[in-house]
């Protein structure tokens, strides 16, 4: 009998320790995790520095209020901005939080220049920005709003439809927020042209770019940000997941224009930007912001795509595509997603499931060559079970 609610459809299994790219269970068994609490423990399980920032801060201080000055978030508030597009930071604790702050900045530059009606928010439709009441209705799905009532100024448009995202848009929109890469929505890299064009169409309608990278983000894409490659500067950037490699952190990047609306008041949060989160926050902005780091990402990167894209060769019928980028990836099937999710783990990999018939395979970003490798052998002998 268990006492939590059953909002999640659990895998009965569990785990007892973890190290680097493995997780372990009670009897010892060992499995090769790339699921890493989906994209969350970018430097995989017990890591040594992330294990010492936090038994060394853990002695020093834990949290106090953002009443006062908290060193640690000012230092990893400039290593933020130092390394990407953005002036100003505002930490929070999670995904939502930060895609929830993100709107509640856009709309409230507008209000500050005077425009109080420019508060709606236009986002793909079946996206997915995280679980609170207004990060459910900016993803615009049926199956996670049915039930929880209604809240409005979001607009949708569909994926790839270029024509009902220009219709979309009315003199009430405040901002186009989007993936970069759909995470949850099956690992649909929005091609850099695509970005370029949304950026020149933000400028021309004078609106804000919030670019979510809360699951693409922080060196998951071999880039920092997953639209670096495109160039474009957004306004807004939400991120979470990678940044805490398993403490929980969020935070939203901005620009100085649109920082202007935060006054004091106007936002807040009890727990976000405590010492003991900053402290792990800036080891592992030190670890995966560094180009030595970040090259490396891309190496394993095309090595294992390039396997993949093998494999795919190989089993025709079976592999429809493999997408993403970095260590982003999700291989697309014709066959059954939960049959192959689970015969991936029978035969000690785990990986996760995505919209589009996708598994989404998700290494720690200091994964090691011949633990991916291993990942590729293990596809590899299911694909071969099921042809
Ligand atoms: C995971 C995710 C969120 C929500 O993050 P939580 O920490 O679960 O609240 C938001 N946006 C994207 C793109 C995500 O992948």
């Amino acid at each position: 009998m268990s006492y939590l609610a059953k909002n999640y459809n659990r895998k009965k299994i569990s785990f007892v320790r973890g190290k680097g790219s493995y997780l372990y269970t009670a009897n010892g068994t060992k499995y090769l995790d790339f699921v890493q609490g989906i994209a969350v423990n970018c430097l995989g399980h017990a890591n040594p520095k992330l294990i010492k920032t936090i038994k060394d801060q853990s002695k020093k201080l834990w949290h106090v209020s953002n009443a006062f000055e908290i060193p640690e978030g000012e230092k990893l508030a400039k290593k933020l901005c130092k390394k990407t597009f953005a002036d100003y930071v505002m930490f929070q604790n999670s995904g939502a939080e930060a895609t929830e702050a993100a709107i509640k900045v856009a709309r409230r530059y507008f209000y500050s220049i005077g425009k109080p009606n420019k508060i709606r928010i236009l986002c793909v439709k079946n996206s997915f920005h995280g679980r609170t009441l207004a990060a459910i209705f900016a993803s615009g799905s049926k199956k996670m709003t049915e039930g929880f009532g209604h809240v409005g100024g979001f607009d949708h448009f569909t994926y790839g439809n270029h024509k009902s995202l220009r219709n979309k848009i009315t003199k009430n929109t405040a901002a186009i927020m989007i993936e970069p890469i759909m995470g949850e929505g099956g690992i649909k890299v929005i091609p850099d042209w695509c970005l370029k064009e949304l950026r020149k169409l933000c400028d021309k309608k004078k609106i804000l770019l919030i670019l979510d990278e809360v699951q693409c983000g922080i060196s998951r894409t071999g880039d920092f940000f997953a639209f670096e490659k495109s160039k474009v500067k957004p306004d807004i950037v939400p991120i979470a997941k990678g940044i805490g490699g398993g403490f929980p952190i969020g935070a939203v990047l901005m620009s100085k224009k649109v920082a202007s609306g935060m006054t004091p008041g106007t936002h807040g949060s009890t727990f976000g930007g405590n010492p003991l989160a900053m402290a792990v926050g800036n080891t592992v902005m030190d670890v995966v912001s560094s180009r030595k780091f970040l090259n490396n990402v891309k190496e394993l990167s095309k090595h294992f795509l390039s396997d993949l894209n093998l494999l795919k060769k190989k089993y025709p019928r079976i592999i429809k595509n493999i997408r993403g980028r970095g260590l982003l990836i999700g291989i697309q099937l014709y066959k059954d997603q939960a049959m192959f999710i689970k015969k991936l783990m029978n035969n000690k990999l785990l990986t996760i499931r995505a919209a589009e018939n996708v598994i989404r395979i998700l290494p720690p970003l200091n994964v090691k060559k011949k633990e991916l490798d291993q990942a590729v052998k293990i596809i590899s002998k299911v694909c071969a079970e099921l042809r």
